[in-house]
């Protein structure tokens, strides 16, 4: 079955980087039938694995992404990793380096002096006799001395390693018995059954360290991606200073997760010159060998342009339930549709029309010093005053509150334009809001006349 997984070393938090490798290999396997899997690469127990999964999972569930089966951590399968690391010894395909961390120095300054690449000199690789007391051994894997290591990556194409160039016997166990990070990829990815690895390119120059080891133990070779990079705007590795890393400061900078996820697959794959992609669509047309082979850049226009597409396009109840985590319930506000349906055309992030709503609901405390003074002049107090004892008592609908106000103006002789931003100032404070009928419909016809009230006693 096809299975792949997202391997994240622990770090307390979900990276978009990370989120974007584990929507691809989600991708691959949902639209296949197959099998996604997670599996905690914590064997630096310093950091916290139990506190880095549930940030993964907080993470996915928000973005809808689910992983079959267990969580699978390294930490708790050292007994495995020694036991195949045991049975390469047992087949003469590891052996143990007795070489003390004096000789090993003095191995690299040699080395260095003759401007050479720091390498294992291979000095324990047919070792048979009386070993050295007081050391502890490592064990190293007995890799090919020359010949190439070829592979074909699902993105770069053909991959061909040089042995003498690039490897020597590494080592797979430490003195203290620890398994390294190469040995352990390769003895989980075999064991969970994963068929395509999909990752970032910075793990390239591990992959002919790790066919050596599928080869060494018998095990089938995956297929291999290797994703090139994200850099920020400045053509560095993403980091903080380019914008948030952490997936879950995306929900609460007012970012939808189908927005986020419409940008991350974006980042370094493309359809045609489509540019939404609803998870129906992703389901339908990713495919990871269609990712591109060079790094892409960060742009945060293009998430909030994605973002700004979703809100306006989403159905009113799925924005609601998302606006409770801002602290506002649609739900339970007068005329709640109209008013999330009059500001999801102007919003670019759930913040941003949390605080119009806000705007609009509560009555203003401060007004714009420079509307106050190019639009609420004597004459306008004048008109508006008027207005307001046109209003009556009843609630209207919006289009009946624009009839009212048309047949209002007609009679005097003025415009629309005469009263539009003095209405919308005594609403808002501001001159910036949706059409001011569907606002006056949101807050009806008595508040309306006391914010009036409250704008004329300035
Ligand atoms: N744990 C590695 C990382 O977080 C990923 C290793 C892999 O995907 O093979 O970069």
């Amino acid at each position: 079955m096809l299975t792949t997984r997202f391997a994240p070393s622990p770090t307390g938090f979900l990276h978009v980087g990370g989120l974007r490798t584990a929507l691809y290999s989600y991708l691959y396997a949902r639209k296949n039938g197959g099998k996604f899997l997670l599996r905690i690469e914590d064997t630096d127990l310093k950091r916290n694995s139990q506190e880095a999964v549930v940030a993964i999972r907080e993470a996915f569930n928000w973005c809808g992404l689910d992983y079959d089966g267990e969580v699978t951590y390294q930490s708790k399968r050292f007994d495995l990793y020694k036991e195949y690391i045991q049975k390469l010894l047992d087949e003469g395909k590891a052996y143990k380096c007795y070489m003390s961390k004096v000789e090993l120095d003095e191995l690299r300054a040699a080395q260095e002096a003759r401007k050479e690449r720091p390498k294992y000199d291979g000095r324990y690789r047919d070792f048979t006799g009386t070993p050295p007391s007081g050391i502890e051994p490592v064990i190293r894997i007995k890799a090919p001395l020359d010949g190439v290591i070829e592979f074909k990556d699902g993105i770069k194409g053909d991959m061909k390693f040089n042995c003498a160039d690039i490897l020597d016997d590494f080592i797979i166990a430490r003195s203290d018995g620890t398994p390294t990070y190469n040995f352990c990829v390769v003895i989980d990815d075999a064991l969970m059954g994963v068929t395509h690895v999909i990752r970032g390119d910075d793990h390239l120059s591990n992959t002919p360290k790790q066919i050596i080891l599928y080869e060494a133990l018998g095990f089938k070779i995956p297929e291999f991606f290797h994703v090139a990079m994200i850099n920020g705007s400045d053509g560095s590795k993403l980091s903080k200073r380019h914008g948030a890393t952490d997936v879950m400061e995306y929900k609460n900078m007012g970012y939808l997760p189908e927005a986020l996820l419409n940008f991350l697959i974006r980042l370094g794959w493309s359809h045609g010159d489509d540019e939404i992609f609803s998870m129906h669509d992703m389901l339908e047309f990713f495919d990871p060998h269609d990712i591109n082979k060079s790094a892409s850049t960060y742009n945060l226009t293009k998430l909030d342009w994605l973002n700004a597409h979703y809100i306006k396009t989403l159905p009113y109840e799925r924005l609601a339930d998302d606006m409770k985590y801002f602290g506002l319930d649609f739900r339970a506000i007068n005329k709640g549709e109209l008013l999330l349906d009059s500001l999801r055309e102007r919003s670019k992030t759930l913040l941003e029309l949390k605080n119009s709503a806000l705007n609009i609901i509560n009555e203003p405390e401060i007004y714009d010093e420079k509307a106050l003074a190019k639009f609420i002049s004597d004459e306008a107090k004048a008109l508006l005053g008027e207005f307001k004892d046109e209003l009556g008592d009843k609630d209207l609908s919006a289009k009946e509150y624009e009839e009212m106000t048309i047949a209002f103006l007609d009679n005097r002789g003025k415009k629309l334009k005469d009263i539009a931003q003095p209405i919308r100032i005594a609403i808002t404070g501001g001159t910036v809001s949706p059409s001011i009928f569907e606002i006056i419909e949101v807050i009806g016809t008595q508040k309306l006349k006391s914010r009036i009230t409250k704008l004329l006693s300035k």
